[in-house]
């Protein structure tokens, strides 16, 4: 399976800055065409520019676009608000859901992603669930009783090994150049994988993401852990060469692990 490489770049690039960053990615991947088939690359830019990202990238592209939410709602009076089924008509494939930083400054919960999962699924759009612990989680001891809530609150109704990734991003390790360690991720992937296992007949196939301070040097160690089948990534995804860079990490540990 090839590893997901997915950019977050949450709200910290302006239209001019979204478009130079595309064209790098364009030029990186013009030098090195192997890299968008090996792996599969995403970029999720602020709602605003994903018809420039998608006019940038051209209409033959390996990098797909998505979104970094999505409304609860189809349509209708609610202002401000961006449907899922917008999102497709503007091109997007996939939306990250969950992610911590909107759990915590829009507090949502977990019954809020799951309504916002099943319009997603509607619609026709793939979703990235994150999910992940605090520190103060993890210092009790009760990290994995926190995810695996977090995932059996989850919606999975309409999807398939296909239309659903799980990202597990320990919200410590989110923007603070922390990452947890190669044990920890194969721990908490493997108690994922489990309940993915479990609750789910084709929960073997599911894509589980590391995200959380992924940059260019470690991410081959990262990617190369049991179960981790990419990474989600804010800071380093501003860079294109980072990106590339990881998305270069993730073919490299495949292959390496594929070998083994
Ligand atoms: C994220 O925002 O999902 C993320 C993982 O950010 P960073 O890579 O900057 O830690």
């Amino acid at each position: 399976m090839r590893k997901l490489i997915a950019g977050n770049w949450k709200m910290s690039c302006y239209g001019g800055e979204a478009i130079e960053l595309t064209e790098q990615i364009n030029a990186g991947l013009e030098a090195n065409p192997d890299l968008g088939l090996d792996a599969e690359l995403l970029i999720c830019p602020p709602y605003l520019y994903t018809g420039i990202v998608q006019s940038v990238l051209g209409p033959v592209s390996d990098v797909l676009v998505g979104a970094q939410d999505c409304a609860l709602s189809e349509n209708g009076a609610h202002t401000g608000d961006i449907s899922a089924s917008m999102l497709v008509d503007a091109g997007c494939e996939m939306v990250i859901l969950g992610h911590s930083e909107r759990r915590q400054n829009h507090e949502e919960s977990d019954d809020l992603i799951a309504e916002k999962a099943e319009r997603a699924f509607e619609a026709g759009l793939k979703v990235i669930l994150c999910v992940g612990e605090s520190a103060a989680e993890r210092d009790a001891g009760n990290a994995e009783e926190i995810v695996g809530a977090q995932i059996d609150n989850a919606n999975f109704e309409g999807a398939d090994a296909n239309k659903v990734v799980i990202a597990y991003e320990p919200v410590w390790a989110i923007g603070t150049g922390k990452t947890a360690s190669v044990d920890d991720v194969e721990s908490m992937h493997g108690f994922i994988r489990g309940k993915l296992q479990e609750k789910l007949a084709y929960g073997s196939d599911i894509r589980i993401l590391y995200g959380g301070s992924v940059k260019p040097d470690n991410a081959k160690a990262l990617l190369s852990v049991p179960n981790v089948d990419g990474a989600l990534i804010g800071g380093a995804s501003l860079n294109a060469e980072s990106f590339l860079a990881i998305a270069q990490a993730g073919i490299d540990a495949a292959e390496q692990m594929a070998a083994e």
